[in-house]
């Protein structure tokens, strides 16, 4: 099985079998995103507590390469501090918009270095960047909803 390959079953697997799908309670942030060239949908929220990524939740309706991420997404943002969260956010959209070209770290992006692949298809970066930038605009909504501990009211 070449890398190509390997890849692929990767993305099946959470085409198949998406971890954490499913809108959840409590959530600070919330976004719903569109991708009109493919007919993407996610709404996904986030819970935040102390500083960590305590739980992300999403209903998705789309195309495998969408749902996949979604997925992947997930395994690799629950749990982490909120600013490992954004550089995860950061490095996998650098590596979409490597054109086929990027080096991924295994180390940090883990199952998402399947996705190097799809770099290489401007119509399917977009399918597998919808719920990072779902969690981008959840992430700053729950930032403002949630008051800053010692702040001045
Ligand atoms: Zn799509």
């Amino acid at each position: 099985m070449d890398l190509d390959e390997l890849y692929q079953e990767v993305i099946l697997d959470h085409y198949k079998n998406p971890r954490g799908a499913g809108l959840r309670e409590p959530y600070e942030g919330e976004s719903h995103q569109v991708n009109p060239t493919c007919g993407d949908e996610i709404t996904l929220r986030v819970h935040v507590e102390g500083g960590e990524v305590a739980d992300v939740s999403y209903d998705h309706t789309g195309c495998s390469i969408s749902k996949a991420s979604a997925s992947v997404l997930f395994e690799l943002v629950k749990g982490a501090s909120v600013d490992d969260a954004r550089a995860r956010f950061e490095e996998f959209s650098a590596l979409m918009s490597s054109k086929g070209l990027g080096e991924a770290d295994e180390d940090t992006l883990e199952d998402a270095v399947a996705f190097q692949g799809v770099s290489k298809y401007p119509m399917r970066v977009k399918c597998a960047l919808l719920g990072w930038m779902a969690l981008k605009d959840a992430l700053i909504r729950a930032e403002a909803s949630v008051p800053t501990p010692g702040g001045a009211e």
